[in-house]
């Protein structure tokens, strides 16, 4: 199926296909791992299946709450249909707890909570390797404009809350993600944002809420070991793998 598809991008974790129908696209999740702008490689066996697996859940539970993305539906263990986007070339990051970049550009301890959650935009270059951006540069570039970034920061603020809710509940603290949002047309060419790209272990810090052990990315990008096994747990816990260790078919957890 795959290799009859029209290449559109190939990206660090994902490759984009043509769709089956006019303005669909089809994303086929790699096992590739990449950290520090590409400059850390690694294949990790299983990463991209549990992905693709994560993500569907994720967007198929967001959607339902009423916020708009572009996922249509998982075609088997490694590909997803999704509506074509126009890419907003911005990545959103919201904070919950301080990690990663924010504590290290304002010098805060890792695991200290936020006054409150922070939203945080970034440009998507790799070449600039993401630089922070602030409304003003975002504007003035056309890379959105005003009420884009106010609904993408009010989405992302939905998400967080969702998302909080739902990985406490199964002993996970999400610490922080990354969003990226698309811009789709209606019929009167009226532009609307909606959710686009993942959500999985890979654009988050899960923490689990006893141990504070990563079952993220962070395994990767700091040499902690048995990475896949930490995105595996994460799946586990949602209900989407069952105890022997093999994906469920099925979406809803058991
Ligand atoms: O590195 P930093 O602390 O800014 O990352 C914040 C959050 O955004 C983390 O959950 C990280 O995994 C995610 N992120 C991402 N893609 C990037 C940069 C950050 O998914 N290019």
């Amino acid at each position: 199926m795959m290799s009859r598809r029209k290449m559109l991008y190939e990206g660090k974790a994902k490759i984009l296909y043509e769709g089956p129908e006019p303005g669909t696209v089809v994303a086929y999740f790699k096992d590739d791992a990449t950290a520090f702008n590409a400059q850390k490689k690694a294949v990790l066996e299983g990463k991209g299946v549990l992905n693709n697996r994560i993500s569907e859940f994720v967007m198929e539970n967001l959607g339902r709450m009423g916020i708009p993305t572009h996922f249509i539906k998982r075609l088997n263990m490694r590909e997803q249909l999704l509506r074509e986007v126009e890419i907003i070339p911005l990545e959103v990051v919201v904070r919950n707890v301080a990690a990663g970049s924010i504590a290290k550009r304002f010098g805060l301890t890792e695991g200290d909570a936020l006054p409150r959650s922070i939203v945080e935009f970034y440009y998507k270059n790799d070449a600039l390797e993401d630089p922070m951006v602030a409304e003003e540069h975002i504007t003035a570039f056309n890379w959105a404009t005003t009420q884009d970034m106010d609904e993408m920061i009010a989405m992302a603020l939905r998400v967080n809350d969702y998302l909080s809710g739902m990985f406490m509940a199964v002993g996970i603290r999400l610490i922080d993600f990354k969003l990226e949002f698309g811009r789709v047309y209606d019929q009167n060419d009226m532009p609307r944002v909606i959710l686009a790209d993942e959500i999985s272990p890979d654009s988050c810090r899960l923490w689990d809420a006893n141990t504070n052990e990563k079952l993220d990315k962070d395994r990767f990008r700091r040499d902690l070991g048995n990475v896949t096994e930490a995105y595996a747990e994460v799946a586990r816990r949602l209900g989407i793998m069952k105890e022997n260790g093999s994906v469920t078919e099925e979406g809803s957890p058991e």
